[in-house]
Order: C-alpha cells, then sequence, then structure tokens
C-alpha cells in the first residue's frame, strides 16, 4: 500500500503552529469541536440522502466518543457523510474558511506589534479540526465517503506535512483518533469518562444526534464452580453505550409547543436558578439573519446585579453548539438580569468575544431582543400590573441605567417605568401622571433623593402638596444621574422641585404673591444681606421662597445645575467634583422671619442672629436627609436656645 506524503497550506501550517506551540486556557474545546464536524457530517448526509439514491442514512444516526486511558488514546467516530480523497486534502489540508482566516490575521498582526497572543484569546476561539493538536501530538482520521467503497487513512502530527494511504472501513462515516501528548499536565484526563461527560454536557448537550460513549462496568454475577460447593460471586466487566446528551434544544421548537414546565426545567438547570422565570420570550428570527432566542426575565435579582463583575448576559450557540457563555454583546448591560440562549444559523463557529463586538449580525440581534424585551415588558405593565410590579421592584432601578446609556431607547424605557407620588397609592407611569396633569400644566415635577420616607416628606413639597399638584418621588440610587440627562418625556419637561424659583400659584395670584414677597424682600433686604454674609461659606445666597408654607427654610440649586445627590454619587465614584454651593429659601411667613427681623431692628449685629443663621441652614440640610455641616456645634446651638441662654 502505498503512504503519500502532503504538505498543509501556509495558513493551516500557522494555525497547526500555533496550537502547538501557545499555552491554551480552554483546551476542552476540541471535543467540542469534534463534536459538531461529526453533527455536521450527519447533517450533510440527510440532505444528500434526500436526492442520491446511493446514500442513505444510517438506522442509527450518532456519534460515539471511546476514550483508552493506558495507550492514551481519546477518538470520535460519527456515521455521516464521511470524506472522499479529494475531500480530505481539500478540507483538512487547507483552511477555507474566513472566519478562520480572520483570526489568523488577527494573530498574526498581534504577534507582528510584538504582542503575546494570549491564551485566553486563543481559548475563546473554535478552531475546528485543527484544536485537537492542542492535546495531541498524533491524529488518525479513517473515513469512508457515503456511497462509495473506498476508504482512506489521514495520518499527521501536526509538523506541517501529513500522509495519506488507503484503509477499510465497514460503513461510511469519520473516526478521528487522537494520541494525547505525553506532558506534565494531566491530558490523560480526557479519557476519563468523567470528565468527557463533562464536556460534553457544557458544550454539546443539545447536538441534535447522540453522542454516546462506551464505557465500562462491573457487573456481578455468581459463577458456580465444578467441584466446589455452592456458588461464588465474581465480578465481569461489561460495556455498555450512554448516551451523554440531552438534544433538548427547547428553544429549537415552536414557542407554543414548549410548556411552560418544560420552560421551568430547562431554566432551573442552565441558570441555576431555584426559582421559575417570571416571564418568557421565545422568538424564531428569519431573513437576513435565522436564529432562535428564548429569554427569560428572572422572578428575583441575583445578589450581585449590582456588581461590576456580575453582568452575565445570555448565552451564545452557534447550530445548537455551545460557544459562550455572557454575551454580553446580545444584550445592553441595563438587561443584564436577562437570561437566556442565542442560538444563531449563520455565525462562525470560531466566532471571538472580540468578534462579537465588531459584528453587524450581533449588532442587529442585540437591537431586535432589546426592543423585543421592552415590548414584552410593556405588554405585561398592561395586562398584569401585579406581576410588573413584582418585575419593577427586582430590576427597576437597572432598567432605568438605560434612561441615559442608551437614548434610543429612552422613551421606550420610560413608558415602562414606574415612580412613587405624592398622589397615587401605588405607583404611577408617566401616561398615568400626564393624564391627571392640571390644565395648563406643562411640567412633570419630581423630587430625588436617595431616602424614600425623607423624600417623601420634604419640604420643597409643601406648596405641590397644598395646591394639590402631583410630584414624583424618586428614591433609587441611579435617579439623581438619569434625570439631569433626560429632558422631558412626550413634550413635557421634567421639572425638579428642588431647583430653580418655584411658584405654584395661577397668574393672577402668582403676581400678587410676587409683589408680596418683593415688598418682604425690600422690607428685609438688609437682614438677608446680614444672613449672606454669616453663611457665605456656605450658600451663595439667601432669599425668600414661594415653595414654602410651614417649614422655615429649605436650600435649593438653581435650575441646570448639577444636583447635589449627582454630586454625591459622582464623588463616590471618585470623580472629582467642586462643591458647590447652593441657595437658602427662607419662608417669608414663617414666625421665625419676623422674629429675625426684629432682632434685627433692635440691634444689627446681634450674635443671636449668627445662631439663627446657622440653625435655619443646618435644619434644611436635615430635612433633606443631610447632615449639618458641623453637627456637634449644631446641636450644641439647639440647647443653647433651648436653655434660654
Ligand atoms: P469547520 O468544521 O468549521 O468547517 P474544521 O477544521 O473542523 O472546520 O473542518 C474542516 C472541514 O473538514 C469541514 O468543513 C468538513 O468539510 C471536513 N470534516 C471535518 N470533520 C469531518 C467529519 N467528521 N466528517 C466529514 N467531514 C469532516
Amino acid at each position: 500500500m502505498t503512504v503519500e506524503r502532503f504538505e498543509f497550506q501556509t495558513e493551516a501550517r500557522q494555525m497547526l503552529d500555533l496550537m502547538i506551540h501557545s499555552v491554551y486556557s480552554n483546551k476542552d474545546i476540541f471535543l467540542r469541536e469534534l463534536i459538531s464536524n461529526g453533527s455536521d457530517a450527519l447533517d450533510k448526509l440527510r440532505v444528500e440522502s434526500l436526492t442520491n439514491e446511493k446514500v442513505v442514512m444510517p438506522s442509527e444516526p450518532k456519534i460515539i466518543i471511546t476514550a483508552d486511558r493506558e495507550a492514551r488514546i481519546i477518538s470520535v467516530q460519527d456515521n455521516g457523510i464521511g470524506m472522499s480523497r479529494e475531500e480530505i486534502i481539500e478540507n483538512i489540508g487547507t483552511i477555507a474558511k474566513s472566519g478562520t482566516r480572520e483570526f489568523m490575521a488577527t494573530l498574526a498582526e498581534r504577534r507582528e506589534q510584538g504582542e503575546a497572543v494570549s491564551a485566553e484569546l486563543i481559548g475563546q476561539f473554535g478552531v475546528g479540526f485543527y484544536s485537537a493538536f492542542m492535546v495531541a501530538d498524533r491524529m488518525e482520521l479513517v473515513t469512508r465517503r457515503a456511497g462509495s467503497d473506498e476508504a482512506w487513512k489521514w495520518e499527521s502530527t501536526g509538523d506541517g506535512t501529513y500522509t495519506l494511504e488507503e484503509a477499510s472501513k465497514d460503513e461510511p462515516g469519520t473516526v478521528v483518533t487522537l494520541h494525547l501528548k505525553e506532558t506534565s499536565e494531566d491530558l490523560d484526563d480526557y479519557t476519563s469518562e468523567w470528565k468527557i461527560k463533562n464536556i460534553v454536557k457544557q458544550y454539546s448537550d443539545f447536538v441534535s444526534y447522540p453522542v454516546t460513549m462506551l464505557v465500562e462496568r462491573e457487573k456481578e454475577s455468581e459463577v458456580s464452580e465444578e467441584g466446589e460447593e455452592g456458588t461464588e460471586k465474581s465480578t465481569e466487566k461489561v460495556v455498555t453505550e450512554e448516551t451523554l446528551n440531552s438534544m433538548k434544544a427547547i428553544w429549537r421548537r415552536r414557542a407554543e409547543e414548549v410548556e411552560e414546565k418544560e420552560h421551568n426545567e430547562f431554566y432551573h438547570n442552565a441558570f441555576y436558578d431555584p426559582a421559575d422565570p417570571l416571564k418568557t420570550i421565545h422568538l424564531k428570527a428569519e431573513g437576513t439573519q435565522e436564529y432562535y432566542a428564548l429569554l427569560y426575565i428572572p422572578s428575583n435579582a441575583p445578589y450581585d446585579l449590582y456588581m461590576p463583575e456580575s453582568v452575565r448576559g445570555v448565552q451564545l450557540y452557534v447550530k445548537r453548539v455551545f460557544i459562550m457563555d455572557d454575551a454580553k454583546e446580545l444584550l445592553p448591560t441595563w438587561l443584564r438580569f436577562v437570561r437566556g440562549v442565542v442560538d444563531s444559523e449563520d455565525l462562525p463557529l470560531n466566532i471571538s468575544r472580540e468578534i462579537l463586538q465588531q459584528n453587524r449580525a450581533i449588532r442587529a440581534i442585540r437591537n431586535r431582543l432589546t426592543k423585543k424585551t421592552l415590548e414584552t415588558l410593556s405588554e405585561m405593565l398592561k395586562s398584569d400590573r401585579e406581576k410588573y410590579l413584582q418585575f419593577w421592584n427586582q430590576f427597576g432601578p437597572v432598567l432605568k441605567e438605560g434612561l441615559f446609556q442608551d437614548y434610543e431607547y429612552q422613551k421606550n424605557i420610560l413608558d415602562v417605568t414606574l415612580f412613587d407620588s405624592t398622589k397615587a397609592d401605588g405607583k404611577r407611569t408617566l401616561a398615568e401622571y400626564i393624564e391627571q396633569m392640571p390644565e395648563g400644566e406643562n411640567d412633570i415635577w419630581y423630587l430625588a433623593g436617595d431616602d424614600p420616607s425623607v423624600v417623601a416628606n420634604s419640604p420643597h413639597l409643601e406648596a405641590f402638596r397644598e395646591k394639590g399638584q402631583e410630584v414624583l418621588l424618586l428614591s433609587d440610587r441611579i435617579d439623581p444621574v438619569w434625570t439631569s440627562n433626560v429632558p422631558e418625556y412626550e413634550g413635557k419637561k421634567f421639572r425638579s422641585v428642588a431647583s430653580g424659583d418655584v411658584d405654584l400659584a395661577g397668574e393672577e395670584e402668582k403676581k400678587e404673591r410676587e409683589e408680596e414677597r418683593k415688598k418682604k424682600a425690600q422690607e428685609h433686604a438688609l437682614l438677608l444681606t446680614h444672613l449672606k454674609e454669616i453663611l457665605q461659606e456656605k450658600v451663595k445666597e439667601v432669599r425668600f421662597s414661594g415653595r414654602l408654607t410651614s417649614s422655615p427654610a429649605i436650600v435649593v440649586s438653581d435650575e441646570g445645575e448639577i444636583n447635589p445627590q449627582l454630586e454625591k454619587i459622582m464623588r463616590s465614584m471618585g470623580q472629582e467634583m467642586p462643591k458647590q454651593k447652593r441657595v437658602l429659601e427662607l419662608n417669608p411667613n414663617h414666625g421665625v422671619v419676623e422674629r429675625m427681623g426684629k432682632i434685627f431692628e433692635a440691634k444689627q449685629d446681634d450674635p443671636l442672629l449668627e445662631d439663627y443663621a446657622h440653625l435655619l441652614y443646618g435644619g434644611a440640610l436635615i430635612a433633606e436627609g443631610e447632615m449639618p455641616p458641623d453637627p456637634v456645634g449644631y446641636g450644641k446651638l439647639v440647647a443653647k436656645l433651648m436653655a434660654g441662654e
């Protein structure tokens, strides 16, 4: 029999070189690659059997793994289409696929730039058949093309050449045999039943043909020997064939055929969440791209939802083969609580995280899934308010991150955002707020702070309460951030009750009150200036307020200024922020103003005025849930006044 020797094509040689000489983080994927080659071969055979009568589908299509620990051998066998001599040369000796060539180009570029080619990067890539050289120093492939009697044996040590010779094989299909390298690593692990089962479960569970393994099991049998009394137990080794994969890719079934029970079971197993999902989104996309998506909105937020490393995203499959967990690119971070699977028909198996980031097809999938998720939420809000509330309580603040991260979806997110309010018992949507707006009102009033009870009792709300004007109460950590980024909703401006000059009165009344306020301001002009001088380190102005009815004082920001909550958040994130001085507003109708007026009249530099100024400023901060600048001094001042000193 003649043995012919061939050279690998240049790119194939480069690839082999990488496989053999780099250190990989994830060698396990070689098995995934070989199994999916077997599965592809069976798919091809099925297609060809439809038109070519010489080619028939086997009665039991399958992929069989065998391992021999002593001989350090693992093999993967399929009864698929097989390859002719020409096909071997064409498919195995060369790299034709554009994805793989792209990958090689990226790596070559990095090497040229002197960068070390990271193990991570390579590990994330599927690199097909050649990946076997990560673990093997010799490989054999025996194959027989369906519809032909000839069989061929291909063999290589990955050194740039391979050999081909005639062989014999009983049935069509391919057997790939790896001789595991002798290294310090435990590569012979790959012959262990446990290891193989784990890899198949992780990567190839949903391959549509059975992936089986021949395993030896000890069986006890009773033997009676001649001439001896009774029976004796002996153990016998029996080889059985076990199927390792479940093949149940429920996302590939029609949505209406999958029962809730099945969803729940799949969800628990795939995402390690003992609770049932709150909502299921199941879709099949056809057209320019074909893919299946099965998304779940969990019932409960995971403990690490707000930790920076927590982003988990969805799993990416290509043709039922697991590619990666946490494919961040498939959903925006503000939907990071969504779990699920995307299974593409068109992406290459060897797609990397890096390529995902630039891939237009991926961006299109992400847009579609984002829209679909928001639509689902909107439907849920309309049809099942209670369930939606459950969702909102778990994930609302995360969803709101999208308001300043993805302007494209701002409106859709606001549509499904819920708010506490001074009026409604439960939560309100913006549409509901707008519906209840008084005639002529054009602003959506809100108050943001970090503590719900402080916000709800804030003196900022007094005038609004009195007027019966509804104010939305925001107390999620994220609220100060988005409110400073979102100007309006449905043509209505968002306005904070805590900034700018607020006067809620009608036009007539407003004029009147303005007059009154002016008069008072004139009357007390010197007092206000004096108070400002006392507090000049702390505030930039002291003026009379149009928003207070019962509280004596309040601190406000000027319109357009960054609000103090946001300032605090930025600072807690390590951002340097100049401390902005705010405005102290006094209630012109409060007794304390009268009192100060009298003291001031009697003695302009009465030290009591200084105490009053600090007390009013400190009290205004406390009402906001803040600390006065000198808490101890503040306490002493209060006690001093109480003692009547
Ligand atoms: P990919 O599977 O991504 O195309 P591979 O390097 O794994 O890349 O395989 C190259 C080609 O070799 C395949 O496209 C296929 O034509 C052929 N091939 C590999 N394994 C088998 C097999 N078990 N049966 C038939 N053909 C195979």
